[in-house]
């Protein structure tokens, strides 16, 4: 083995030995990464990769973003010191600004230093409001890893106790691609799962605070109900007092092109109560919070505080990828190098015998793997092509209930030509996988 290679595995063998065996790792041979710039990154070996999933969605516009990098740097040498006690000039800006674009009339924002954090928040908020620990959440949902998140959480990968503190009732409309459901137009999907959502509430233990719901479920992999699907549900909550929660943890920024906020696909029925937001803002620095109506956000009749919070480091650094994102109209970028991308991808996944279905917008892209030939779910073609796209200088994510979705993510400052790199680099990843399924390549089974 080379130096480097050896220096790799006893970092690995360390890891493995102090870290917790649940800690998800990518990889057989799981990558250091030690620099990157724009849409590319570099490991300790000194291999370049096309960054396709910008360590889930926390790369929103670009790696070392020189306006990030600056401002982070000039907040450091000033003051480290953190505290919502006093006040801060960037924080208080960072939030007039997110205010504004959540719209959610009547704003306030609360600054957490994670996702998980702020749904965390959110559910303080809307429990305690509406006096009920009983809420509703999607099928297949991922909302972060506390003891309250983990309750509203449906995957179950990602779910490892059900003695969460939360009451939750899970409704259909995350995933179409399978289920009871799978075979129904837009219009009738839309009817079955507000039927659903009308037969949980009348088995529902009196008040029922909120329903979180992620508009597409990242973890999930990148799977949506139709557009309106969640107007439809607001309709019937509202009836109730019900508040919406929406998680645009993964979908905000514009990530999805067409729409700044997921929400907005599903906007006929009006604002979302509470918008919790985490990953991108940040541009990799551990930044999230919470945006609800004042009336909604002020319910809490105790003092709370968050010492890392809305930090002037990372407040500062957010502000500055903010406005980067905003003065390149990055949405707009993802919409039209994620629709390139997607007709790309539309066309690997037509030649390859192992993709069931391309799906997502804008730069937010899933790719369903089954068995070649097939219709089964296949994570183990979704973990040979993760490996294979490596070998060809590509990262990617994967996820799904059954873990055979590939996600696709990167930057929103994508050119048409690393759109057009990664394509063709995950097509021969694509084929290389189903070579070694053990099957011929040959016409698709979408
Ligand atoms: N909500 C969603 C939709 C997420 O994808 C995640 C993270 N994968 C979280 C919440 C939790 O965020 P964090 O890991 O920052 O706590």
């Amino acid at each position: 083995a080379t130096a480097t290679g050896s220096a790799h595995a006893a970092l690995h063998a360390r890891h493995q030995a102090v870290l917790p065996d649940w800690l998800a790792t990518y990889y057989a041979r799981p990558i250091e990464l030690t620099h990157g710039a724009g849409r590319y990154v570099w490991d300790a070996e000194g291999n370049r990769y096309l960054d396709f999933f910008g360590g889930i969605l926390t790369t929103m516009t670009a790696h070392a973003l020189p306006e990030v990098t600056a401002a982070v740097t000039e907040q450091a040498g000033r003051i480290l010191h953190t505290s919502t006690l006093y006040l801060s000039r960037q924080a208080v800006e960072l939030a007039e600004r997110i205010a504004q674009l959540s719209g959610i009339p009547d704003a306030r924002v609360f600054f957490t230093t994670s996702g998980t954090e702020a749904n965390d928040t959110a559910l303080l908020l809307a429990t305690t409001y509406r006096r009920s620990n009983q809420v509703l959440a999607l099928r297949n949902s991922y909302h972060g890893r506390s003891f309250t998140s983990i309750g509203i959480t449906g995957n179950s990968a990602w779910s490892p106790t059900s003695l969460s503190p939360l009451q939750t009732l899970y409704v259909h409309g995350g995933v179409r691609t399978r289920g009871p459901y799978a075979h129904l137009t837009d219009a009738e999907f839309t009817d079955a799962c507000v039927a659903d959502l009308e037969d949980l509430l009348g088995q529902a233990n009196g008040t029922v605070a909120a329903l979180i719901a992620e508009p597409v479920q990242g973890v999930g992999g990148f799977t949506s109900g139709p557009d309106g699907l969640l107007a439809a549900f607001k309709r019937v909550l509202d009836r109730h007092g019900i508040l919406w929660i929406t998680d645009e943890v993964q979908t905000g920024w514009g990530r999805t092109g067409d729409h700044f906020w997921g929400w907005q696909a599903h906007d006929q029925a009006g604002p979302p109560d509470i918008l919790t937001f985490a990953k991108g803002i940040g541009n990799g620095l551990s930044m999230g919070g919470v945006v609800a109506r004042a009336e909604v956000m002020n319910c809490l009749g105790a003092n709370s505080i968050s010492t890392f919070g809305g930090s002037p480091i990372t407040t500062a650094g957010a502000l500055a990828n903010l406005t980067y994102l905003l003065d390149h109209d990055l949405q707009g970028n993802a919409r039209r190098v994620g629709g390139l991308l997607r007709a790309r991808l539309d066309a690997v996944a037509a030649r390859s015998g192992i993709v069931r279905e391309v799906r997502g917008r804008g730069l937010m892209l899933g790719v369903e793997l089954v068995e070649p030939g097939t219709d089964t779910p296949s994570p183990a073609a979704a973990a040979l092509v993760l490996e294979a796209a490596r070998e060809r200088g590509l990262l990617i994510g994967k996820g799904g209930r059954d873990g055979n979705a590939l996600r696709i993510a990167p930057p929103l400052s994508l050119t048409v030509t690393e759109a057009e790199e990664g394509a063709a680099a995950l097509g021969e990843a694509l084929a290389a996988a189903q070579a070694e399924l053990g099957k011929p390549a040959e016409g698709g089974t979408r």
